[in-house]
């Protein structure tokens, strides 16, 4: 089976095309830039692939309402030419195939949840932490959309008593993606993330912030997994203060064997890597693929 994957990020896209198992057979990558620029390059790359289904992971906000005019449409992003965009009626022209459209971290999610630190569980959290923060959410064997879809990358986040910058947010200032985003640890201490050392009190405040965010979502959605991934989390140092923090924030109240026995195991990387976006995209694909012949 041939399934296209795209994996649309703020950055770069990384588009490819993998199996019913979720093994990816090829991919490319190339950066974000306007969109009558990158849309060519994504329909380029699937022409002649013969993809039966494809899958997009998207940057946002995005439009996943069904039933509404604006369906598959970038909305209000600040990134020139992709506020307003439709970007799956732009594929949809060109390829005739069913297609799977949700937000990228949500895609990530559905990949651990299929083939990854989450497989055989029904619920997981996927957060990546990065240029943004964001957090897909998967519950009793479904992504979550809601309303619009969820945004916990912007939830507003309780200051480390010894924080003093203001936050990156453009709408929140100190959400938890305004205080602990890659840009959000660059403009606090003047270096990017892997320029500072591994005992630096950067990660501390990290810490402080993700075991705040994870304790809330541990509390309101109980899910089974929860899992880390971005650039940021390439620093192995931060998982131990992270579960760390979560224990104590918690302090015994969630009465869990997982959590308080096994935390090691359960807030974890990306048991696909940096291919959870891809290989999601690729779920996402096979999915509509099903629902269409059903
Ligand atoms: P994006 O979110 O743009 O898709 P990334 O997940 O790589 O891409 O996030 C980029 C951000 O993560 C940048 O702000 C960068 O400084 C930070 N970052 C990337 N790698 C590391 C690392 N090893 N340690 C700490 N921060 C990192
Ligand atoms: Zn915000």
């Amino acid at each position: 089976m041939r399934i296209g994957a795209i994996e649309a990020g703020g950055t770069k896209f990384v588009c490819g095309i993998g199996n019913e198992n979720g093994e990816i057979e090829e991919q490319i990558s190339f950066p974000t830039e306007h969109p009558e620029l990158t849309l060519p390059k994504v329909i380029q790359y699937f022409q002649g692939k013969q993809a039966e289904a494809i899958g997009v992971g998207s940057f946002g906000p995005i439009d996943l309402r069904p039933d509404s005019r604006m369906y598959g449409y970038v909305t209000t992003t600040p990134k020139p030419g992709w506020a307003n965009y439709d970007m799956l009626g732009t594929l949809k022209k060109v390829f005739p195939v069913p297609f799977g459209w949700d937000t990228d971290v949500n895609a990530a999610a559905f990949g651990e949840a299929k083939w990854g630190a989450a497989k055989g569980l029904s619920s997981c959290l996927y957060y990546t932490v990065g240029t943004g923060v964001g957090i897909g959410i998967y519950l009793e064997g479904q992504l979550i959309h809601g309303l619009v879809h969820p945004e916990g990358g912007h939830v507003l986040t309780r200051r480390h008593p010894e924080d003093g910058f203001a936050g990156t947010c453009l709408y929140h200032g100190d959400c938890l993606e305004g205080l602990a985003s890659g840009p959000a640890i660059e403009a606090r201490w003047g270096k990017k993330g892997d320029e500072l050392p591994m005992e630096h009190i950067a990660w501390e405040f990290e810490a402080y912030y993700m075991a705040q965010s994870i304790t809330s979502a541990i509390l309101l959605n109980s899910p089974q997994k929860i899992i880390l991934g971005g650039g940021v989390m390439q620093q192995p140092q931060l998982f131990p203060l992270i579960r760390e923090a979560v224990l104590q924030n918690l302090n015994g109240y969630v009465d869990s064997r997982t959590i308080l026995d096994h935390i090691d195991d359960y807030i974890v990387p990306p048991g696909l890597g940096q291919q959870a976006g891809l290989c999601g995209a690729v779920a996402l694909g096979l999915k509509a693929l099903n629902e269409k012949r059903e």
